[in-house]
């Protein structure tokens, strides 16, 4: 589990074939007793030590913490003796650039708090969990302003520089790609792009403030709203898809709720914060409202968690209010969405038992009715329509309509289907209101969008969201492989040597596998979800006979309706057993009728007439497909611009200073593509010495060459030629080994 899968392969001409190293790169490995070298640890990922015996293909290891072991020549990788105490700014000035090379780099970097460091073109940023203002001051913008990329320590500034100078000087949209998992530093990072873009004079701000804070004021809106407290995150996680866009100027956001999560909750999770936070309103609202506390809803008591540490829903629902009034929200649309946010807790409190008529339905006492009336005032809506609406289906035949009741178990599944609408809808107009009033500046031709994605996750249960999360970090890893392979080529160009050979291979397979259309996963939920026969039994058995062959996919020996699926990071098991309910987008005509003619404009504002032919024929709309479509669209805009890569690692898991958790941040590195870029450098010349310090460091194995005045490029050809290396190349100003070379002169200089 977790393997990694080569991305990339290399067509080879003339190597000469040698033991291959663990990393896929086809790394000779040059071991000899008396190496200095790293091998893999279960607890620390990597641990170095010194080779002791070598016999046959295993080497006998004295680790630094005193540890004997024996290991696999193919497991063991060189370890760089005299890599600088304070590590390289840039992985690829590695001289050995492997997993436990970059580990040991960041960590090192890590402790002098240098938190920034560029693997090429991306930029990796370690979260410090601690304020380090200097690094972020007005003196700080000042140096990064027209600096050449790369002169400079790594920083955010540096990266926003480039993409600003790009725009203004080549009139070229770029991007910033963010991503990281939750509390990596997205959120903090952005504000940081967006905060010099704003000093470097991006677009001004409108009534006085700035863009960075428009968007970052939107934040508490669309938390409240979006985020519940769940068993994965102590501290509102953000369970909803985030596919956010943040454009200076502007921003995208697109969120795929759980719409589950209205009507069902577990222990010891919380619905969305926003009705915590309605029911912790100023008394005015709560008599208004009728609302008491969440432990009399059943959307709410259906968990027994109801308030978290360390936040007071009072106070978060006056920060809402606040944000939203300064969002643009105005008043009276506020009073409407608090007004059906407390109509859905109503609502769910409204209980179902047998009316007179065979398998029919009521509500079940007075206290139902209460809720109902209440539903139906601040729904503003005829009572009687919404019960039935609730109890009743009509049924339409050639002869005449018919209304068929609903036995009470239905009624209530049709309540919950209600519920899970009408807030689906308040979501999605706050998202695009939110999006409309920080606005797009249309005119502008070039742009800098700033994107903020939500990293790989893999979890002991992983339903429909985590799918479509995965999906999109697909997609984007695919972008990512493109540009790095791209980059790697710009490189090879400008130094002027031979990269012909080097192929590529990327993940399109799996993103076949999903999104193919006929007959990937998507396109086989959609057909599930419109059989009214289905089940996830059914679905799950489709996908076993439809990818039986599939490289990427995987039917799980115990298990009859779970799925795998073979990620670029890695493999994840999916429970298909909520897949057909969260696909599904479908209203109830009954529902649209009622509310569609509410008295309430805001209301019947979320239930517009739907067009003639889509009423009649398909009632069906599927979030994948939805999902799938808005993530083209990102695609394209995104392969319009020219994209620059900031990877959020999260250092560890108890948000504290100073903590490097080593099997922890190469997970997130594996994730977040940086090992992959790594692993197309393997695949090309990940060594690459200026003429000089290739002459400083082995000029030792042929120093004839360097007796008198001599050409620094010849010298270097001459001393690789002596040594018997092929497939190096020379370049303008550097010598390019191939992967292992580094270590095989290494080899040759400690035996001389
Ligand atoms: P989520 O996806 O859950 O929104 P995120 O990736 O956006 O998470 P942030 O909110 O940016 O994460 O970061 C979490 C916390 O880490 C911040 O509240 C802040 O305390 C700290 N942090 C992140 N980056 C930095 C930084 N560069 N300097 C100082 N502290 C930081």
């Amino acid at each position: 589990k977790g393997g990694l899968f080569r991305l990339w392969c290399l067509v080879e001409r003339n190597t000469s074939q040698k033991v291959l190293g663990a990393d896929g790169c086809g790394t000779p490995v040059n071991i000899i007793v008396g190496s200095h070298v790293w091998v893999e640890d279960s607890e620390l990922a990597w641990i170095d030590g010194q080779v002791s015996k070598i016999t046959g293909q295993e080497a006998e290891i004295e680790s630094s913490n005193g540890k004997k072991m024996v290991v696999k020549l193919v497991k063991i990788y060189p370890k760089d003796m005299e890599a600088p105490a304070a590590g390289v700014d840039d992985m690829t000035k590695l001289s050995y650039l492997h997993e436990p090379g970059v580990l040991q780099n960041l960590k090192t970097r890590y402790e002098l708090n240098e938190i920034y460091t560029y693997t090429g073109n991306i930029l990796i940023a370690i979260n410090p969990f601690q304020r380090l203002p200097h690094l972020y001051d007005g003196h700080m913008m000042q140096q990064y302003k027209g600096a050449p990329f790369g002169e400079l320590n790594p920083h955010v500034f540096a990266v926003a520089d480039v993409a600003y100078r790009a725009m203004i000087n080549e009139g070229k949209s770029n991007s910033i790609l963010v991503s990281g998992e939750s509390g990596a530093g997205k959120t903090e990072t952005t504000k940081m792009l967006m905060r010099y873009l704003a000093f470097l004079g991006g677009r001004a701000a409108t009534e006085g403030r700035t863009v960075e804070q428009q968007v970052l004021e939107s934040n508490p809106v669309l938390e409240a709203f979006g985020n519940a407290k769940t068993v994965r995150n102590n501290n509102s996680r953000q369970d909803d898809i985030k596919l956010q866009g943040r454009i200076s100027g502007a921003a995208i956001r697109t969120y795929l709720l759980e719409r589950s999560r209205v009507c069902q909750v577990s222990d010891p999770e919380r619905n969305y914060h926003c009705f915590y936070l309605l029911c912790a309103a100023p008394q005015e609202e709560i008599e208004k409202y009728k609302l008491a506390n969440p432990k009399s809803f059943h959307y709410l008591n259906q968990s027994r968690c109801y308030e978290l540490v360390g936040v007071s829903d009072a106070h978060d629902y006056l920060a809402t209010r606040r944000a939203m009034d300064i969002v643009g929200i105005s008043a009276k649309e506020q009073e409407a969405i608090f007004r059906v946010v407390a109509a859905i807790l109503h609502l769910g409190n409204i209980e179902f038992s047998k009316g007179s008529e065979v398998d029919s339905s009521v509500p079940k006492d007075d206290k139902a009715k209460f809720h109902l009336k209440m539903t139906s005032e601040l729904l503003m809506c005829d009572p009687d329509a919404l019960e039935d609406a609730l109890c009743k289906r009509v049924m339409i035949t050639p002869e005449e309509v018919i209304k068929r009741s609903l036995d009470p178990q239905s009624a209530a599944i049709s309540r919950d289907g209600l519920a899970k609408t009408v807030y689906s809808r308040l979501f999605d107009w706050l998202v695009d209101k939110i999006n409309v009033s920080i606005g797009q500046d249309a005119t502008s031709k070039s742009l800098i969008g700033v994107l903020d994605i939500y990293g790989f996750e893999s979890f002991k249960t992983n339903s429909f969201e985590q799918f479509c999360i995965n999906f999109t970090n697909e997609k984007l890893q695919q972008h990512f492989n493109q540009h790095v392979f791209k980059m790697e080529q710009e490189e090879y160009t400008k130094e002027q040597i031979d990269w012909s050979y080097i192929e590529f291979v990327d993940n399109q397979d799996v993103l076949d596998l999903i999104e193919k259309k006929p007959g990937g996963i998507v396109a086989l939920l959609d057909e599930a979800c419109m059989f009214p026969k289905s089940t996830h039994e059914t679905f799950a058995n489709k996908l076993y006979q439809t990818f039986k062959t599939h490289k990427r996919f995987i039917k799980p020996k115990l298990s009859r309706t779970d799925f795998t699926i073979a990620h670029y990071a890695g493999e994840v098991q999916y429970q298909s057993d909520q897949f057909l309910d969260k696909n599904k987008d479908y209203v109830v005509p009954e529902h649209q009728d009622l509310l569609g003619v509410s008295k309430c404009p805001f209301v019947a504002g979320l239930f517009p007439p739907l067009p003639e032919e889509t009423a009649k024929s398909s009632k069906f709309s599927s979030i994948g497909s939805r999902f799938k479509l808005q993530l083209q669209s990102l695609m394209e805009t995104l392969n319009s611009t020219e994209p620059h890569y900031v990877r959020c690692v999260k250092p560890n898991n108890f948000l504290k200073p100073a903590v490097f958790e080593n099997v922890n941040i190469m997970q997130q590195l594996r994730c977040g593509g940086v090992l992959e870029a790594i692993r197309i450098s393997c695949a090309g010349y990940p060594t690459r010495k200026p003429f000089f310090e290739f002459i400083n460091r082995f000029g030792l194995l042929a120093p004839e060459v360097l007796e008198g005045n001599y050409d620094e490029k010849v010298a270097c050809t001459k001393i690789l030629e002596k040594k018997g290396l092929k497939g190096f190349q020379i370049g303008k100003t550097k010598v390019f080994l191939r992967a292992g070379q580094m270590a095989e002169l290494d080899a040759r200089r400690t035996e001389w």
